[in-house]
């Protein structure tokens, strides 16, 4: 199938007195009409900043150095930030973690939803609102014809971000990037969130860049999953066999930190150590420092993603055999 976003390569770097960190390296994937990829890591990963890359939001001074981002086939990465901010508003919709960030407090849910269809699609006043009403219904608010006229702060915060995620499906985009859209939640509401998401998101043929440090949304909600370490995508496949027969020791140790199912283990496996910071980022493959299977030339020389049967890894260990590992 045709992907709907492209990223090829995409560098982002950091100019800064002491030089150029470079924050993502060489970072590739697709995703397809009505797909769910997942972005996955830990903190310092890269996967909130592959996520403002893709949609023009990356904080100055950081920058695109090179690579390619295109969206049904348009490149986007250097388009002038006026017509990025229109292609964020009907073709890409944001999710961001605190819904407050994406509400203005001044205004009605109901105003805001009238405003975003009515800028992004051809409807008057009465027929924006009449959507306005449904979408709300769409979402589980109860009550939507008198909920419309609520402001932001008389919503709980599961309900705020189900109208986020109103908000950003609102002018049907193609794209929807969500950055740990239920991680300020409880935790009893996050399954319902997710659910919403993923179903109007396949109703619609959306597709989604979910990035989460939760390996149980990623789980939950995605068809395919990429793991990120400092700055590159260590693995990527589908979400079951990247799940259930990892291949790189960092996606092992991620699964490891899942609670377990069974209730005699109460405790997390961690990955031992740290991501290492963007000015420290050790030679050869960057993980191995932590990596309890490292050899030679994992010191020495940096993978790329090698096919490692269902997914894609990078890591020495998919082509280098056993005995010469040891
Ligand atoms: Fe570990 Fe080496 Fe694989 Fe890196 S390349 S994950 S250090 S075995």
């Amino acid at each position: 199938m045709q992907s709907l976003l492209e990223v090829r390569d995409l560098v982002v770097e950091f100019p800064g007195r002491r030089g150029t960190l470079r924050a993502l390296d060489g970072v590739s994937f697709d995703i397809a009409p009505g797909e769910i990829l997942g972005v996955v890591g830990e903190s310092g990963a890269g996967k909130s900043l592959t996520g403002a890359a893709v949609i023009g939001l990356l904080e100055p001074p950081g920058r695109i150095a090179s690579g390619e981002v295109r969206l049904s086939g348009q490149r986007i990465d250097n388009l002038p930030s006026s017509a990025l901010r229109r292609i964020r508003g009907r073709r890409i919709g944001a999710i961001f973690q605190d819904p407050l960030t994406s509400l203005d407090p001044l205004y009605t849910v109901g105003r805001q939803l009238v405003e975003t269809l009515r800028t992004h699609l051809p409807l008057d006043e009465t027929a924006a609102r009449g959507r306005a009403v449904e979408l709300l219904r769409e979402i589980g608010i109860p009550a939507p014809e008198a909920r419309v006229d609520h402001y932001p702060h008389q919503f709980s915060g599961g309900m705020r971000q189900r109208v986020v995620i109103a908000l950003a499906l609102a002018a049907n985009p193609e794209l929807v990037v969500a950055d740990e859209p239920t991680t300020a939640l409880d935790v009893s509401i996050q399954a319902q969130v997710i659910d919403l998401l993923k179903r109007l998101c396949k109703e619609q043929g959306t597709a989604v860049m979910l990035v989460t440090h939760d390996m149980g949304v990623i789980a939950e909600a995605c068809d395919r999953v990429a793991v990120m370490y400092a700055g590159r995508i260590v693995e990527i496949g589908p979400v079951r066999d990247v799940i259930h027969a990892p291949a790189h020791p960092y996606t092992v140790g991620l699964m490891r930190s899942i609670p377990a199912m069974d209730a005699d283990s109460e405790r997390l496996a961690q990955i031992d150590g740290a991501m290492p910071r963007l000015d420290a980022i050790p030679p050869g493959c960057a993980f191995h420092p932590r990596c309890p299977q490292a050899f030679a030339r994992c010191r020495a020389e940096r993978p790329g993603l090698i096919d490692a049967g269902r997914t894609r890894a990078a890591c020495w260990l998919v082509s280098t055999p056993v005995e010469d590992a040891e």
